[in-house]
């Protein structure tokens, strides 16, 4: 009994002190659910985590890394690309798709154990050289800081990086924090070539108190409202969103069966990640 009474006076307290220390993602190991490494089509792999993507392209001079996942992660990545065939100081370039603990938290001993350069937007940039801490991120209030990333290449909407035989693009897609973007590159099977998709998160998520609605935070809707159109636009014949699809473990199972569709090729997967992240918005919005 007098337990209880401790917890619920504990629990008043943390409240009454605000939630502002109170981090809205889970833990970092929650993350970390265990997934094997996968090929998912031609030159296009998965090398993180059940429920967060990091992806490995392998290029003719060496490899690509698309997010970096959480900072306790890391080692699981260097084990996932031993695990098939490479190794950390193949990785050249390194791209994010938002400063966020949960995507660029890796970014730091990433980049030092390859050489690799980082590469983001001008204002993805900003925020991953001093490891988080943006005071105008709608979720500022509760995100955890991550180690900062010292060198970086900021690349602009549309700018093409090419590694070896490989081209990837920069798309710009802000709105779940203004320096996001998505990255596309092209992955073939002998002739079949398909254009695959990195997406940057297009969750409208703000910590208590802050409201998509107020129009003082109207550049965050114009902003997400632009993307979705971007991104319904895209070539895209595979969506890998920076947060896994609910099923990604069931189509990693299917994947590679005899006589079986790849699961991930989908050209209508881009059009319906932007229209569910638009009615999420509007739910916002309304709310
Ligand atoms: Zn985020």
């Amino acid at each position: 009994m007098r337990k209880t009474v401790a917890l619920a006076i504990s629990v008043a307290g943390m409240t009454a002190m605000g939630a502002a220390s109170q981090p809205a993602a889970p833990d970092p190991i929650k993350w970390m659910a265990p997934q094997s490494p996968a090929r998912l089509y031609g030159s296009t792999y998965l090398v993180g985590f059940g429920d967060l993507n990091v992806a490995m392209i392998r290029t003719s001079a060496g490899l690509i890394l698309v997010d970096g996942g959480v900072p306790q992660g890391v080692a699981q990545i260097k084990a996932h690309l031993r695990q098939i065939g490479f190794s950390i100081r193949d990785v050249k370039l390194i791209l994010s798709t938002e400063p966020h603990s949960d995507h660029a938290g890796g970014f730091a001993a990433l980049a030092l154990d390859s050489g690799a350069t980082v590469i983001a937007s001008a204002a993805g940039a900003a925020v991953l050289r001093t490891g988080g801490g943006d005071p105008d991120d709608p979720q500022a209030a509760w995100l955890d800081r991550f180690p900062a990333v010292p060198k970086l290449r900021v690349a602009r909407h549309g700018e093409t990086i090419r590694l070896g035989d490989t081209i990837v693009t920069a798309h710009a897609t802000p709105g779940h924090t203004l320096g996001s973007m998505s990255w596309s590159w092209k992955s073939c099977e002998g002739k079949a070539c398909r254009t695959i998709v990195f997406g940057a998160s297009l969750n409208p998520v703000a910590a208590d108190g802050w409201r998509f609605a107020d129009p003082a935070h109207a550049s965050f809707v114009d902003a997400f409202r632009a993307s979705f159109e971007r991104v319904k636009a895209m070539p895209c014949d595979m969506l890998i969103p920076s947060h896994p699809a609910a099923d990604q473990a069931d189509r990693l199972t299917r994947l590679g069966k005899a006589r079986t569709a790849n699961p991930f090729l989908d050209p209508g997967a881009c059009r319906a990640y932007a229209q569910r992240a638009e009615a999420a918005l509007a739910n916002k919005l309304t709310e």
